[in-house]
């Protein structure tokens, strides 16, 4: 890669990849190879082993021995700090070369990449302090004969199930909280995107993490993941991903160990605009919305949900932001939007384009595949006169396929948000403080911006109301997550007898 230019170029070769395993990279040797094209390119970038039921098994035992013999969550609260501190400074130090598989793989803009691997090393310099300061409660008032402690203790071997759309930065918005806990970790990282869940694996065990702490396994999601989700040595399983996946983990974990799951699911997520909002900050909200991650992000702004009075007019203005977007090459630095990360999704993208415009609504403008050359890219779509019983209105697109919806009051507004079976994400557009506060309380969302959009840091938590999830990831309440409560009673003095 040439970093001096503005514009890197795709490697030569694809990279080799290992799978990872107690400590080591294990190369392919004779297992099948999955080798992905870079879908801005259409060029090999990286090579990944497709690892066998025996390898996870392997992979499981070495993070159930590095678990159950406590040499990591027997260390204390300061010497978890110090290896997520030092994890933390490796990925800055990698972060080129992070960023750059990152784009390759999934086809986000380099510049983006960039600032999602400056925030995955915030996560662990975040996390470390919570290994330090996690803790239980106790309880004095039980009267003198008894006190009670709550202490947390971590739930063990975790599962960790991603995808593909922010491959590193959902990684990391979980594994330095499970780590901070003192739990162990198998990840399945999605076959498309592996590279840099592989590179932070080799990160960790630079950094002083103990070997079976942190295992990868690569592969399909319907061998590897459903093994994974299946497995009775895995005590608990956190999956982001599609909701129909999501359903399978939770049926899986039924029918085995009942192990503790978090689930990060998809959403349909409402923009609200009133008229009183500052439209020219609501309009490139609303762009960036749904034009950030070409669309494809559990969070993206999907429906918007505009005041009457003003819906022509802020159409027109989201129109003209859409016009001015940089759709290109992912390896360009001036790029905004770059490729659409699989040819599944490109089709699923380009299939609800045609099911809007046949079921009634008027495509506004973009929807076409874009001709670079190479790869595959669709200029942002805006949909007006669509109602609430659409596919598009209803079903998660995850592509940049924005939906407009006029209201005429507060409480039209909040109705139309919660018509989903999600509840992801919302944000509302205002300068009135009455309607901001109303909206936000009675808008079901795990997630929510007013007057902003995507924003976020390691403090905060993540997760879904609805079907878009349980649980919650990342800020303090992302470690508790992985931690199980035990309730200690300590009798004071003579007992009582119970027989005299
Ligand atoms: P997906 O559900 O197809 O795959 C996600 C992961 O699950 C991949 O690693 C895949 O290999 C694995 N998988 C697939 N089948 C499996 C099975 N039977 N058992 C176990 N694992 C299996 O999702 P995707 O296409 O990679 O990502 C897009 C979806 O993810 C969207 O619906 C999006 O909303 C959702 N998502 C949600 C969040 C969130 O935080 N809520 C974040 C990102 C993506």
């Amino acid at each position: 890669m040439d970093q001096a230019s503005s514009k890197l170029s795709p490697p030569s070769a694809p990279r080799e990849f290992g799978f990872f395993v107690n400590g080591k990279s294990i190369p392919a040797g004779d297992r099948d190879i999955f080798e992905r094209a870079s879908p801005g390119h259409g060029v090999p970038v990286t090579r990944i082993p497709k690892c066998t039921p025996a390898d996870l098994d392997a992979a499981v035992a070495a993070a159930r021995a590095a678990f159950d013999d406590r040499r990591w969550s027997g260390l204390n609260g300061q010497a978890r700090a110090a290896v997520l501190l030092k994890a933390g400074a490796l990925i800055r130090e990698r972060a080129e070369e992070i960023a750059y598989f990152e784009t390759l793989e999934n086809g986000k803009p380099i510049s983006q990449a960039r600032a999602e691997v400056g925030g995955c090393a915030d996560m662990f310099e975040y996390a470390s302090g919570l290994a330090r300061s996690l803790h239980g409660d106790s309880f004095n008032n039980l009267g003198d004969g008894l006190f009670g402690i709550v202490t947390r203790e971590p739930v063990g071997v975790v599962g960790l199930i991603t995808p593909w759309n922010f491959p590193f930065l959902i990684l990391c918005e979980r594994v330095p909280y499970i780590l901070a806990s003192g739990c162990t970790i198998v990840a399945k990282p999605s076959e498309v995107t592996s590279a840099t869940t592989l590179i932070l694996a080799e990160i960790l065990t630079e950094a002083g993490l103990p070997d079976g702490c942190m295992n990868v396994v690569t592969g399909s999601g319907s061998t590897i993941g459903q093994g994974l989700i299946e497995h009775v040595d895995v005590d608990m399983l956190s999956f982001t991903g599609s909701t129909a996946v999501g359903r399978r983990v939770v049926e899986a974990a039924g029918r085995t160990n009942f192990k503790k799951l978090g689930l990060e699911l998809g959403g349909k997520n409402p923009q609200i605009v009133f008229a009183d909002a500052d439209l020219e900050d609501a309009a490139d909200g609303v762009a960036f919305g749904i034009g950030f991650n070409t669309g494809q992000c559990c969070v993206s702004g999907s429906r918007l949900i505009v005041e009457r009075s003003v819906a022509d007019k802020f159409a027109q203005m989201v129109q003209d932001k859409f016009a001015k977007v940089r759709v290109g090459d992912p390896l360009d630095e001036a790029t905004q939007v770059g490729a659409i990360t699989t040819d599944a999704q490109n089709t699923t993208i380009m299939s609800y384009i045609e099911k809007g415009q046949a079921e009634g609504a008027r495509l506004i403008c973009g929807g076409e595949q874009l001709d670079m050359g190479r790869g595959q890219y669709i200029a942002p779509a805006l949909f007006g006169d669509v109602t609430r019983d659409m596919a598009i209105a209803r079903e998660e697109i995850f592509g940049p396929v924005l939906t407009i919806m006029p209201f005429d009051s507060v409480e039209e507004a909040i109705a139309i948000a919660n018509d989903t079976v999600y509840g992801l994400a919302a944000s509302v557009w205002t300068k009135n403080i009455d309607k901001a506060l109303t909206v936000t309380r009675r808008v079901q969302a795990g997630r929510f911006w007013v007057n902003t959009t995507l924003a976020g840091g390691p403090e905060l938590p993540l997760g879904g109301f609805k079907q878009s999830g349980w649980g919650r990831e990342a800020g303090k309440y992302g470690v508790e997550e992985y931690t199980q409560i035990k309730s200690v009673h300590i009798e004071i003095g003579k007992r009582t007898p119970w027989i005299e």
